[in-house]
């Protein structure tokens, strides 16, 4: 069997996944081009393997229907939007995540943006490099209120670290169901528009879908207070940016941290310009010990899909 390995941080832990991958007759073809691979390319690179373990580069209807010996398809990371999933079950594909093994790394990285906003550090220390002494001043976390917008792997993360740092947290989604996670941390469940108007910190935490799409919007950033930060580590798609520079000029919201956009990288964007917005480079889950988890369970998950009623 040929399989596929497209995420460019893989080769970081290769050596645990050939760990798993010897006791099989595989021909592996790497990315060695250091970039995320375009459509074009993946539809030339998945027409004749048998499997993918995938980054963040396009599995589209047209990859797909080309890929004729393709039988599964496993996520390095969470996030599925660059996987046409209904044409995947169409034809039989499957597809696997590697659940959960990034969510530390990214609430690390969502609260990190939580510090940041409110203490402007990296701003801060850019100016003592650039010469000056320049303070900002900061606010609190401890007492604030953090919103967390979707509790799935990353979301749960995030809110028990910002209860851990004595923030009130309260939080909307309506697929979740474990009553004793919000008893432990004494998390309030509220609809969207009340964890918008409370909340000090807007922090996303949810999939891009129909749903979710936009739902950082001119209405919903109308509601929130005029002092909130919005942190989006998940997808750029959550939030209109045309609406979020808006908000953010206009002073309808205090300043907002994306690790994400919807073009990455982002070019010349209007938003980049303004003070109260910071981008950085989809570094959440690029950490170390994140990195070797996805390694081993994309590449299990791979294993298990083509292997697994052997
Ligand atoms: P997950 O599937 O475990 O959790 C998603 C949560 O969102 C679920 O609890 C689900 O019920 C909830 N949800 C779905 N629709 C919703 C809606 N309409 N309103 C409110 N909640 C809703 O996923 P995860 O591992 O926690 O990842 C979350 C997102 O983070 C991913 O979809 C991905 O896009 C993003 N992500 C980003 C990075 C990064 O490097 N910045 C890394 C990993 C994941």
């Amino acid at each position: 069997m040929k399989i596929l390995i497209t995420p460019r941080s893989f080769s970081r832990s290769k050596e645990l996944a050939l760990e798993i991958l010897k006791d099989y007759d595989l021909d592996i073809i790497e990315n060695t081009t250091g970039k995320t691979f375009d459509e074009e390319q993946m539809n030339s690179l998945c027409s004749d393997v048998d499997g993918v373990i995938v980054g963040i580069d396009p599995m589209t209807e047209r990859v797909l229907g080309n890929a004729k010996n393709l039988k599964a398809i496993s996520k390095y990371g969470a996030g599925l939007d660059n996987i046409d999933i209904d044409t995947a079950n169409k034809l039989g594909i499957k597809v696997e995540r590697a659940v959960g093994t990034n969510a530390v790394s990214v609430a690390e990285l969502a609260i990190g943006l939580f510090f940041e906003l409110s203490r402007k550090i990296s701003a801060s220390a850019a100016s003592v490099k650039n010469g000056g002494w320049d303070r900002f001043i900061g606010c609190e976390l401890t007492g604030k209120t953090a919103g967390i917008i979707g509790l799935g792997a990353i979301g749960r993360k995030a809110a028990s670290m910002a209860a851990g740092i004595g923030m009130k947290v309260i939080a909307y989604d309506p697929y979740f169901k474990d009553d004793s996670f919000l008893k432990e941390y004494d998390i309030q469940m509220k609809p969207l528009d009340k964890v918008l108007r409370q909340g000090d910190y807007i922090s996303l935490h949810v999939p891009v879908t129909e749903e979710t799409s936009n739902m950082i919007n001119r209405e919903t950033l109308k509601v929130m207070k005029k002092t909130a930060f919005l942190i989006n580590t998940s997808r750029g798609g959550l939030a209109d940016e045309d609406m979020l520079y808006q908000a953010l000029a206009d002073g309808e919201i205090a300043g907002a941290a994306q690790d994400v956009f919807s073009k990455e990288p982002p070019g010349e964007h209007k938003l980049l310009g303004l003070q109260n917005f910071i981008l950085t480079p989809h570094i959440g889950a690029y950490t170390k010990e994140a990195n070797q988890r996805m390694v081993v369970q994309s590449t299990k998950n791979l294993v298990n899909m083509l292997f697994g009623d052997e």
